[in-house]
């Protein structure tokens, strides 16, 4: 691990300026679950860590109808909020999906959000990596490519964003507080907030430099219909192949508002708009099921060994759909 400066800071405008000032290249770290681990492979190389662990940003409150998840609420928290599991479900299903218990004893909202893809080409530094070194090239192209990304890759990158959470707050159209340097303010909906590859894979979302996330703020409900399904090749303390998340609405025995997004599939929660507009207004059956999963994999695109995804992908989400129809509202 190269050698670094630390510093904790107490408040969110500290922290800003703390990382404006630094003259270095700077680094927030909060629970460290995956930038400690970056480090030690010196993938991540900051010069000057700025501790936000013991901000000020670690409550859930109820505002307005909407509930703001503070950056810095445990991911374990978070799960176990009674606001949380009674109203959004699917975002407490998410989060317990992932990882482990000490994992999400450890791991802070904001931190999951910016988490790196586990592309395991990303992590060997012997293999050539847009994103670790942009222009460098892509292993996983020619290479063993099993878990990468069926939408929204790019021949720069194919990799795939990890985070199960990100996937839940797709669905609930959350919005992500960002505080600048200065002390600028901006609200980014989760939708915006993640951007695809193309030729610029390092770049993963649009956090400006320097800039704190410090609250997730999720809008009213639209209802008990929420399910979060992850697929993956052992039953705790992996990485999705697939996960949906749906959150639906009934309106007189069809159909009625439904968000549908994906995990494992595409370098940011993949939110499918076309399933969503072929399934609003159809009855609940399997036949309008598949039309969606059709519509929601139309522009997939299996790399070699990742082809089973497509498959699966939709298989994954006409049984999330089946069991959300069925779900009391
Ligand atoms: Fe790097 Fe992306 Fe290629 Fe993986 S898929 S090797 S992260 S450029």
């Amino acid at each position: 691990m190269k050698p670094f400066t630390y510093e904790r800071v107490t408040d969110p405008q500290a922290a800003v300026l703390a990382a404006a000032s630094a003259g270095v290249p700077t680094k927030f770290i909060s629970g460290g679950t995956n930038l400690l681990d970056l480090m030690k492979l010196e993938i991540e190389q900051p010069a000057h860590l700025v501790d936000i662990s013991r901000l000020p940003l670690q409550r859930i409150e109820e505002i307005g109808g909407e509930l703001r998840i503070g950056s810095q609420a445990r991911n374990a928290d978070v799960a176990a909020d009674d606001r949380v599991r009674k109203r959004y479900p699917v975002l407490s299903q998410a989060l317990l999906s992932g990882a482990s218990a000490q994992l999400r004893n450890m791991a802070s909202t904001g931190g999951n959000l910016v988490q790196r893809t586990r592309c395991p080409y990303f992590y060997d530094t012997t293999t050539p990596c847009n994103k670790r070194l942009p222009g460098a090239g892509c292993a996983a192209l020619g290479g063993f490519n099993r878990i990468h990304a069926i939408l929204g890759a790019s021949d720069a990158c194919i990799a795939t964003h990890p985070s199960d959470m990100a996937v839940a707050l797709a669905v609930l159209d959350a919005r992500i507080e960002l505080l600048g340097t200065g002390g600028a303010t901006r609200s980014v909906p989760i939708l915006d907030f993640y951007l695809l590859p193309e030729t610029t894979p390092h770049i993963e979302n649009v956090l400006r430099p320097g800039e704190l996330i410090t609250a997730v703020v999720l809008p009213p409900p639209l209802g008990k219909r929420q399910l979060y399904r992850k697929v993956r090749d052992r039953a705790s303390y992996e990485f999705a192949l697939v996960s949906v998340a749906v959150v639906m609405a009934m309106a007189d025995g069809a159909v009625g508002e439904v968000r549908i997004a994906f995990g494992g599939i595409a370098h940011k929660p993949w939110r499918s708009l076309e399933a969503e507009a072929v399934l609003h207004g159809r009855p609940p059956t399997l036949a309008s099921f598949q039309a969606a999963a059709d519509a929601a994999l139309a522009r997939a695109i299996g790399r070699g060994h990742n082809d089973f995804k497509i498959d699966l992908a939709k298989r994954t989400l006409i049984a999330t759909l089946a069991r959300a129809a069925e779900v009391r509202s």
